[in-house]
């Protein structure tokens, strides 16, 4: 098992889903993420996800945090303990078990 600084156990509860239909976009998961998880992207009315970034945000219906680079998750659990919408899945997987 991993540990803490002065050796304690620590289990990781990794990020594995976010729940589409229960995100509202709010970011809070993103602003105290620090290894670049996640990433906001828009669904427009196709339910297609499109990026923010490309001037298409009349045709944007919501938008929903998603995850961009799942492996960088170092499981700390911050995300988790600011979503307001409990949207977010996470569990102690290694990798050997990815
Ligand atoms: S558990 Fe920590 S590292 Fe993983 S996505 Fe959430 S905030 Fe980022
Ligand atoms: S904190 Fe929750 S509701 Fe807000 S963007 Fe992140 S996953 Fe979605």
């Amino acid at each position: 098992m991993p540990h803490s600084k002065d050796g304690r156990d620590w289990q990781p509860e990794f990020l594995i889903a976010i729940n589409p239909d229960k995100c509202i976009g709010c970011g809070r998961c993103f602003k105290v993420c620090g290894r670049d998880v996640m990433t906001l992207k828009g669904l427009n009315d196709e339910g297609e996800l499109v990026a923010l970034d490309d001037d298409e945000d009349d045709e944007i219906e919501k938008k929903i945090m998603v995850m961009d680079d799942e492996g960088a998750c170092i499981g700390c659990g911050a995300c988790a303990r600011v979503c307001p919408t409990n949207c977010q899945t996470h569990a102690a997987i290694t990798a050997e078990m990815a």
